[in-house]
């Protein structure tokens, strides 16, 4: 549903600040090839080290060059690929940059981020995305701009009607490729390609390469260097994360008493439904907590306060499902709760990488019932490792047989469930 009223207080009305003096600058990132302006920038963030995709990524982009990168998400990916962009683009001139986005949210997201580190240029960034009026898009398409961050059926309906164009787009970002491949927005990312010059440089960001994505990336690149860094299934090392075995009618008891153990800031909790995230959310704030749900049945409108209001700390507990899995970078998470085990192995990683972000440390909690022991299983096959299980002190455990995994999984052996489980979480 369109949600025609909603405008959002986006950055880029505000004018770009240009400083009459640019301090010489002689940093890690000017070593990489940046400018003085862009390490001013960075330093101004806070930023002290390039992240390894950074150092890797950095120079092979601003030469030009074509890249496949796969990083876990919360290395420093968007910086990895806007600086040297920024730089690249150099003044304002005309739509030059292109960056797709599976997710508003992500689009945004860097968005906002160009914002930040183009604030000592005169450059230009808007963003387009569906499920808002397209008034507001076409009065900022209109103005025009250097760098555009979109998602790509809203993208196709301004290319339609010619609101812009992509004839002069010298470099293409495809972010997030995988997920934009599990959302259906593989034809349309084509569509896109294509209105693109063929002689531009392309950025292809995704954490797996499946066979259709590998093809992609052969049709859309041109000799691209690979970036991998880290091993792709693990989490970030700064997140320690547990099993905590529950039966299910005890699950809600138990994250009351995590919550209330745990000394968090704010808390991820992510749910498997929709239904499951409001009921879960209905029955925290009844506790007293201040809650935001995230989920696909919330408006854009709702969706985008609920995100807001928890990075500026409005609410403590965010439930969402993995809508907000992927992607979004939420400063100084300190807490994500599985209330439901992942069906797939791999959103698991990218839940818990929700928290431990940038070199600060996160904890990561999941509930494991009776029912979810073979997914729980298959997410440590993925990631090579064996996951603690925790047992809280204190808790009336009603079956804490479900420690016992050996004697748990004969018995539900016994029960005959169907086998397919065991490979559900395994590879998409
Ligand atoms: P990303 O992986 O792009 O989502 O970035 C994750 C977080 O790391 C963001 O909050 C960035 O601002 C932050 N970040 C990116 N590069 C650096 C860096 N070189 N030093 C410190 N923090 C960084």
């Amino acid at each position: 549903m369109i949600d025609k009223s909603f405008d959002h207080p986006r950055t880029a009305d505000i004018k770009p600040t240009v400083p009459v003096d640019i301090p010489k600058m002689d940093t890690a990132f000017t070593a990489l090839g940046l400018s003085d302006a862009l390490a001013f920038g960075v330093q101004e963030m806070g930023y002290v080290n390039p992240t390894p995709i950074q150092a890797q990524a950095i120079p092979v982009v601003l030469k030009g060059g074509d890249v496949i990168g796969s990083a876990q998400t919360g290395t420093g990916k968007t910086a990895a690929f806007a600086l040297p962009i920024i730089q690249r683009l150099g003044t304002h001139g005309k739509l030059r940059c292109l960056i797709l986005e599976p997710t508003r949210e992500l689009a945004l997201q860097v968005e906002e981020a160009f914002q930040k580190f183009a604030k000592f240029t005169d450059l230009r960034v808007t963003i387009v995305y569906g499920g808002v009026g397209y008034g507001k898009q076409e009065d900022d398409l209109r103005r025009g701009m250097d760098i555009l961050a979109a998602t790509p059926g809203r993208l196709l309906d301004h290319l339609e009607k010619g609101n812009c164009s992509l004839a002069d787009v010298d470099i293409l970002v495809l972010d997030e490729v995988d997920r934009m491949l599990d959302m259906g927005f593989l034809p349309d990312v084509k569509r896109i390609v294509q209105k693109c010059p063929k002689n531009r440089q392309t950025l292809f960001f995704t954490a797996t390469l499946p066979p259709e994505l590998e093809q992609l990336a052969g049709w859309a690149l041109r000799d691209p260097l690979k970036v991998e860094i880290g091993r792709q299934r693990s989490p970030a090392e700064t997140v320690s994360h547990a099993f905590y075995p529950v039966v299910a009618s005890q699950k809600f008891d138990l994250l009351q008493l995590l919550l209330d153990q745990t000394d968090f800031k704010s808390v991820i909790i992510f749910s498997r439904t929709r239904m499951g995230a409001d009921r879960i959310a209905h029955r925290l704030e009844a506790k007293g907590h201040t809650v935001a749900v995230m989920h696909s049945d919330r408006s854009q409108r709702e969706r985008i306060e609920a995100l807001d209001g928890f990075k500026s700390g409005r609410y403590e507990v965010l439930v969402a499902t993995d809508i907000a899995a992927r992607g979004l970078d939420i400063a100084g998470v300190s807490h994500v709760v599985n209330y439901d085990v992942p069906e797939n192995a791999e959103d698991y990683v990218h839940r818990i990488g929700r928290t431990g972000r940038a070199q600060n440390t996160g904890d990561a909690f999941t509930l494991v019932t009776e029912e979810d022991v073979r997914d729980a299983r298959s997410i440590e096959r993925y990631m090579g490792v064996t996951v603690e299980r925790k047992k809280i002190e204190g808790f009336p455990y009603i079956y804490s047989a479900l420690f016992d995994e050996k004697a748990l999984a004969e018995t539900v052996a016994a029960a005959a469930k169907p086998v397919s489980r065991l490979h559900r979480g395994v590879r998409r």
